[in-house]
This record gives structure tokens, sequence and C-alpha cells, in this order.
């Protein structure tokens, strides 16, 4: 008698009413995504419960997978039973079995959803564990920190029997709330950003400015590689790649260099809004953290922010920056963040760029040029690619679309 399923719990998506069917659905598609690779498996899904049955697939590499689906609050490998008291009991005392060792305590913590059941949860506590004292040694009960907490749910359908609570990544399902175009460099920031925003159940394109021969091939595979790491939490991350040369060579040549930095992200704006448009996507989502350089001050985030009413997402504004080097080490991107490249921005970037760039000042300056036959071309040569979670070599993963 092992675990035969594992029993999934969702989070913060079972307040949400009137959408809850709908996550669940995206839920159970995500779910069926990630464990593709287990061939016998069956989801069952319900109102407040998933199901993962095995049919004999391993049950340790499905828990890493499960731990990377958005929305799942806490997951828990089980045994269903019938709903008798003698299965139960040869259940839990199974369990009890293989994870002891001597001198270990537990104990049971009951619960009903069927309150038809003929123990209630008291009685259910004490019967099951009456049990597994009397058929095993040197074991004892400790109800406020045990070793072993064996849980045990009384539901409609059965009983459902386990020895292990595993927490999930929470928030909600990917793509279950729209999408959005995130800003992505090769730096620490801007995956963590993605990241946290998959984890609000958004879906992710990703947009990166790339301006050869200033930025090499490398820089341009480190962002690709990157994400495939997001692609890890959504199967796939569509990436569009903008060439930006031109746009740069025309403001370093035309804007004077205390202003050229604001006037670079400006134009990135204008590009991934307009990519945004075609892609049907809701919002803009980049790695900006309050002061961390010139660009991200109260004054340069009002001049670049000026050119779209598009929502921008930030999840890392107010983050320092060992908060968020510290996720970007729990997701696995801050080595790739850590090659050494070089950055279209900071190759034209002027020693001393203005941290108090005037919006007025900053508008008249670009009134010198005709920007939008440049814009419209970058947006019409950008080059897109459909970057998988499962390739892993680079090489067979660059299906152009
Ligand atoms: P990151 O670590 O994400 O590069 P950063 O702290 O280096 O951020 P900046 O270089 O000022 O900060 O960039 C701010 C944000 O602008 C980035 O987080 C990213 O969202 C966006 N960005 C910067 N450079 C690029 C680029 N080449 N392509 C796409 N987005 C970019
Ligand atoms: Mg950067």
């Amino acid at each position: 008698m092992n675990y035969d399923r594992i029993m999934i719990r969702y989070g913060e998506m079972s307040l949400k009413g009137r959408n809850r069917k709908h996550f669940i659905h995206k839920l159970k598609k995500n779910i069926q995504f990630m464990l593709r690779d287990f061939e016998n498996i069956q989801i069952e899904s319900g109102w407040d419960r998933m199901y993962v049955v095995l049919n004999g697939e391993p049950v340790e590499p499905i828990i890493g997978q499960l731990q990377k689906v958005f929305g799942i609050q806490s997951f828990s490998p089980v045994i269903k039973t019938d709903k008798k008291i003698e299965d139960i009991r040869a259940a839990a005392l199974h369990i009890a079995e293989q994870v002891h060792s001597p001198g270990n305590t537990f104990k049971v913590s009951a619960r009903r959803t069927d309150k038809t059941f003929e123990y209630d949860t008291n009685g259910l506590n004490h019967a099951i564990g009456a049990h597994i004292l009397i058929h095993m040694d040197d074991i004892k009960v400790d109800v406020k920190n045990p070793d072993l907490n064996l849980m045990v749910e009384i539901r409609k359908d059965a009983a459902y029997i386990s020895g292990q609570l595993i927490y999930g990544a929470g928030g909600f399902p990917v793509a279950s709330s729209g999408k959005a175009m995130l800003m992505l460099s090769g730096g620490i920031d801007s995956p963590v950003a993605g990241f946290l925003t998959m984890k609000r159940g958004v879906g992710i394109e990703a947009v990166h400015f790339h301006s050869p021969p200033f930025t090499s091939e490398r820089a341009k595979q480190k962002v690709l590689d990157l994400a495939r790491k997001l692609a890890q939490y959504s199967g796939s991350v569509k990436v569009h790649i903008v060439p930006f040369t031109t746009i740069q060579e025309v403001i370093h040549k035309e804007i004077p260099s205390g202003f050229s930095m604001t006037a670079t992200r400006r134009m990135m704006l204008r590009i991934t809004d307009e990519i945004r448009k075609r892609q049907g996507a809701l919002a803009i989502v980049t790695g900006e953290s309050l002061g961390q350089v010139a660009s991200q001050t109260m004054e340069s985030m009002l001049a670049i922010n000026a050119v779209t009413n598009t929502p921008i997402i930030r999840p890392l504004i107010a983050m320092d920056k060992l908060e968020i080097i510290k996720i970007a080490e729990d997701i696995d991107t801050i080595e790739i963040s850590n090659r050494p490249y070089e950055d279209c921005c900071t190759i034209f970037t002027p020693p001393s760029p203005k941290t108090r760039p005037k919006l007025a000042k900053m508008e008249m300056l670009e009134e010198k040029v005709d920007w939008t036959p440049l814009l419209e071309e970058a947006v019409n040569k950008t080059e897109t690619m459909m970057i998988s979670a499962r390739a892993r070599s680079s090489t067979d993963l660059e299906s152009l679309l």
C-alpha cells in the first residue's frame, strides 16, 4: 500500500468566487503540461481539491515539478481508502511504519468534510492513534511538535491519508489573468520581475533590445537562456528581439548626452508598447527598482513613462538589491545574469546622465528628429522566437515563428 495519488490544495485562488472555475481549469491544464513526461498519470479536478493519480509513476520527480506550478498552495502524497475505519487505520499505520525511526513522535490530525461519517474528528484521532500505539514499538504521541503528522481527511467520496505536507509556489495559475510584455535585459532584475508577475497569474512575452555589433550574440543568448528559465513556469515564452542599433546611433548623434539615457528608455518603451498592441497584451513589466540607477529616480520615471498610458508593472520597485538577488538565486537565474555581457544601454550611456531629467526639456529635444519611421522599422524588423522550457541545448530551440 503506497501513496497512489497526490492531493493538491488551491491557494488564494479559492477566494476568487466567480473566476474560480476558470482558475481551476487553467491550473489543471498547467499541471498537465508540467507533468507531460509522466504518461500514465491522470488528473482529477474538483471544486476545492485536485488529484494527480499516479498509476505507478514515481512520486518524487512529480513533487519536484508540482513545486513550480503557480496556484498551488500545498500538496500531499496520499493513500485513498474506502471510508471504513479499518482501512483508514491500516493506511495510517502503513505510513507511520514506512517513515519510522526509534523514538519518533507522531500525532493524527483528522478533518471531516463529510459530517455524516460515524466518527467525529476527536474520535478519529483517538481511533487511529490508538491503533498505531498498539502496533508499533518505540513511538510516542506529541501533539505540539511531532516528527510525523498523520493527516486524515474524510471527504464525500473517500478517505485520504498522508504523512507529508509540501508547500507549493502559491500565487495564481500562469496565464489565468491575461498577458504582459516583459522588458527583459540580461541583468539580474528583469527576470525576477518576470517571475513575480507570472506568479500572479499573468502570462509573459519577453522584449529584448539588441544593438549589434555593439552587443554580441552572446548577450542575446544570455537573454534566451533567461527566457528558458522563465519558461519553466509556463512551458514556453515568446521572445521578441528588437534591432536597436540605428535608434541608439541617432540618439547618440542628435540628443545631448545628459538626456540620451532618458531618450533611449522612452524609445524602448514606445517600441515595447507597439509590440504589446500587436500581441494583444495588457501591460508592460520592467525590473525597475526605485533609486537603483540614474534611470530609476522618480524624475526619470516620470519622463520615461510619459510616452504611454499602458499600465507598467514594476514588481521590484520597493525591493532592495539583496532581496532581488535572493529570488534570482531561488529561481536559478543569477548565474546566467552574472555572465559578462555588453548591455545596449551601458555602451551608449554617457559618463553623467541626468538623474533629474525634465520632461518638457526631453520632449523639446526629441522634436529634432522624426522618430516614427525609425520606430516602425525597429518593430517591423523584430525577430520573434518561441523558447521552450524543455530544450536543453541552445541550438534546437530557436524556431523562428
Ligand atoms: P536589469 O537587471 O533588469 O537589467 P537594471 O537594474 O540593470 O535592471 P536598467 O539597466 O536601468 O536597470 O534597466 C531597467 C529596466 O529596463 C530593466 O529591468 C528592464 O526591464 C529594462 N531594460 C533595460 N535594458 C533592456 C534591454 N536591453 N532590453 C529590454 N529591456 C531592457
Ligand atoms: Mg540592466
